[in-house]
């Protein structure tokens, strides 16, 4: 039986891996799960799936969490240190699935016990992506994407030389204001932001595609896993969501992945790899789609894209800035501080201010540094947000 641990597992990506672990039970010995504010389904599928421990992110919620587990025989636990003391039980293969910059650290710790780790959590590569990837090559442990975009060049690259790697272009649905008159951003609603067009994801990551802070995430994210140039990767527009990524090689040949919008394909695959196995997902009828249309994003309806470019450009551990910024940008759209539009504004005014921050930003990368860059970054970008409040 593989061992394996779901860390972010009452969420949207963590949901469907238990989803695709449930329809094995005997192929799989679960060791931890851990969740946030949902405790009712942390408990119930720890439960279910006998987990050794189930993991909590906030202290005060650890009584509810032990109420819900009691008489179930799974271990409670809360807090970050718990987390990362989960990560460090040994496992053969972790779902890294928290969203934003808390699923560094557990990631980080999962690797240094020599662990698979299937990277949902873009966010930790795009703080520490050169982190990561060293201390899987210490460690010899292994990433692998999850990302839809990236687990399709990654299947592309199979058996190709990287060298021979002209173009990397990750496609975007163009998210809920894609058909939008631009005049009419500003006034986005939460809920309107929060309703994707083709796939069924957790909140963050869809109003992250409304504004392109996603594929902007997911441009550094190709940069940090596969080590190809800035220049060499091009985002197109797909409102279709089928082709997820293609690769372009050096005698003009472009290879494309295609599948339904289902992450059970991408989660699948990293759970499987290096093999391939029947999975619960629909098969494509490309007779029937008939058509597939691709379009250059605009850049004044999606101004976070260039921020990326920018941020790779100017090196160091703006990635980690840049993350932050966005994430707190983000909380104060969902709180209603600022609107739709304000994100990307909010999130350049704190990377210029984070540029000046020569010594902090080109320090090591280490995990406290790292740290110390995304609290900088946050309080610039609720800086930022309160000046455009006025
Ligand atoms: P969700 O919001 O649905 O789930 C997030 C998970 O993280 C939940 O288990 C949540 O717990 C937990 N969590 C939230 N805050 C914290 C915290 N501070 N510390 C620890 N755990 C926390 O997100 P998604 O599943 O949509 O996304 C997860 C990751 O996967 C993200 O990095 C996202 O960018 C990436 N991703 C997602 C895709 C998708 O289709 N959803 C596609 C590709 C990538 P709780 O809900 O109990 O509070």
């Amino acid at each position: 039986m593989r061992k394996v641990s779901i860390f972010g597992a009452t969420g949207s990506i963590g949901q469907n891996t238990i989803d695709l672990i449930r329809r094995a039970p005997d192929a799989y010995d679960v060791v931890a799960l851990t969740g946030g504010a949902n405790i009712a389904r942390l408990a119930a599928d720890a439960a279910a799936l006998r987990a050794d421990v189930a993991v909590t992110a906030y202290e005060d919620r650890l009584p509810d969490l032990r109420a819900a587990l009691a008489g179930t025989g799974v271990e409670a636990a809360a807090g970050q240190a718990a987390l990362v003391e989960a990560a460090a039980r040994p496992a053969d293969w972790i779902m890294s699935a928290i969203v934003g910059a808390a699923g560094l650290a557990p990631g980080l710790e999962a690797l240094k016990h020599g662990t698979t780790l299937a990277l949902a959590n873009k966010e930790s590569l795009v703080c520490a992506g050169a982190l990561l990837l060293e201390t899987a090559g210490q460690y010899g442990a292994r990433l692998l994407p999850v990302d839809s975009e990236h687990s399709a060049v990654f299947q592309g690259l199979a058996g190709e030389d990287i060298d021979a790697v002209e173009r990397i272009i990750i496609t975007a649905s163009g998210g809920a204001f894609r058909d939008w008159p631009l005049e009419d951003l500003p006034d986005a609603s939460l809920a309107q932001a929060s309703s994707h067009p083709n796939w069924d994801m957790g909140q963050r990551i869809t109003i992250d595609s409304a504004s392109m802070f996603n594929k902007a995430l997911e441009v550094i994210e190709t940069r940090e896993y596969f080590g190809v140039r800035p220049e060499q990767i091009e985002v197109l527009v797909h409102p279709e969501s089928l082709v997820h990524a293609l690769v372009g090689f050096n005698d003009g040949a472009l290879m494309a992945h295609l599948g339904a919008p289902d992450m059970r394909h991408a989660i699948g695959y990293a759970l499987h790899w290096p093999e391939r196995q029947d999975l619960p997902v629909e098969r494509l009828d490309l007779a029937r789609i008939g058509q597939l249309n691709f379009r250059a994003p605009d850049p004044a309806r999606y101004p976070a894209l260039h921020l990326a470019y920018e941020v790779m450009e100017r090196g160091g551990m703006m990635g980690a800035a840049f993350n932050a910024a966005k994430e707190q940008a983000l909380d104060d759209f969902i709180a209603g501080r600022i609107r739709f539009t304000d994100m990307a504004a909010v999130t350049e005014t704190a990377l210029e201010r984070m540029s000046a921050e020569r010594d902090l930003i080109d320090a090591a990368m280490t995990l406290d540094n790292v740290t110390r860059v995304d609290h900088l970054a946050r309080q610039q970008a609720a800086r930022a947000a309160e000046e455009r409040i006025g």
